[in-house]
């Protein structure tokens, strides 16, 4: 194989990308400034020099330490902890300025259309919840995507957490659907998610 099908192959495996795209790609590169190449394969090799996972909210973070600047953050609310699908779903929920409490990312939602079981880090997530319940948590809030995949996941999640929590005095409430039907929480304005958040039940 060589350099160009060599990496048009590695583009594919991008979400959303097909052969077409990652040819274009590819020669959008090769047609591209020998700086802005070398600018892309060192960011690359910072990524995985640098970048590690939370291990209570699972996001990706550059910080000095294992646990990510939200999590080490003693100023936030303990009794709240939000379910998020991604890590992106942070930054839309922190710009809208509505939220203190905590966080934990699934990583993905369920897949309706394949058989292929999706890693929603529940052990992972069992361990977070326990750790907050023992500082005081009170709410779980679902925020998930409002959409078929998103739905699924909020009702597994809530299963999977449902005797922890009805256990330890916790309740367990799902975002309004401010959000209109499709929309995923990275997209929305900070003013919708604002109204999701306070109509949550
Ligand atoms: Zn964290």
């Amino acid at each position: 194989m060589d350099a160009i099908d060599k990496l048009s192959t590695l583009f594919t495996r991008f979400p959303g990308i097909g052969p077409r795209q990652a040819h274009r790609f590819v020669h959008f590169l090769l047609r591209s400034s020998p700086t802005l190449r070398r600018e892309l394969a060192g960011a690359i090799a910072e990524l995985a020099a640098n970048v590690k996972q939370c291990p209570t909210c699972q996001k990706f973070h550059d910080g000095g330490k294992a646990e990510c600047a939200l999590c080490t953050n003693t100023h936030r609310d303990p009794s709240l902890l939000m379910i998020v699908a991604n890590d992106s779903d942070i930054a839309a929920v922190e710009s809208s300025g509505t939220f203190s409490g905590y966080y934990f990312v699934l990583g993905t939602t369920l897949s309706l259309s394949s058989d292929k079981q999706q890693d929603l880090r529940e052990s992972r997530l069992n361990q977070t919840v326990t750790k907050h319940a023992a500082g005081g948590l009170t709410e779980i809030i679902l925020a998930l995507p409002a959409n078929p995949e998103g739905d699924a996941t909020a009702d597994h999640i809530r299963s999977v957490l449902t005797p922890f929590a009805d256990k330890n005095n916790i309740t367990i409430t799902m975002l309004g659907r401010g959000l209109s039907t499709g929309s995923e929480l990275e997209y929305a304005d900070p003013d919708t998610i604002k109204n999701a958040y306070k109509n949550r039940g």
